[in-house]
């Protein structure tokens, strides 16, 4: 079982956000911004690559929610979803990172 499927099944403790029947928000452990919010589909989906439209649908919704709840909606924020290998992508769990809370650099990267 994933990282992630384990905060899902409550082996692992997260710091929750927000939750709903099929999507899940809690604070990222190593936070890179004063808000950085993880949110993953409570089934196992690998990366974007596997998603269906649909899912897309619904978590961006959620995500919106989220940046709600997280009072950054109105002033802006960020959504990251890393994939695979050259992605950055370290746990193999479809997450979206919703950073804000200041105003971001977009970095050079690579
Ligand atoms: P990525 O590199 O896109 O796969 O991002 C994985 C993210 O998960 C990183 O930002 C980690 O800090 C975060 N992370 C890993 N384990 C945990 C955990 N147990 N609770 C909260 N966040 C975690």
């Amino acid at each position: 079982m994933c990282i992630f499927c384990k905060i899902i099944a409550g082996e692992i403790p997260s710091n929750k956000v927000l939750e709903n029947e099929e999507f899940l928000a809690f604070n990222d452990i190593n936070p890179i911004a004063p808000v950085h919010i993880l949110v993953i589909p409570k089934i196992h989906i690998k990366s974007l690559n596997e998603v269906d439209n649909e899912t897309i649908v619904k978590i961006t919704e959620f995500i919106k929610e989220v940046a709600k709840k997280a009072g950054i909606f109105e002033d802006g924020y960020r959504v990251i979803t890393n994939i695979g290998e050259n992605g950055g992508q370290e746990v193999p769990h479809l997450h979206f990172h919703i950073l804000g809370g200041t105003k971001l650099a977009w970095p050079k990267l690579g």
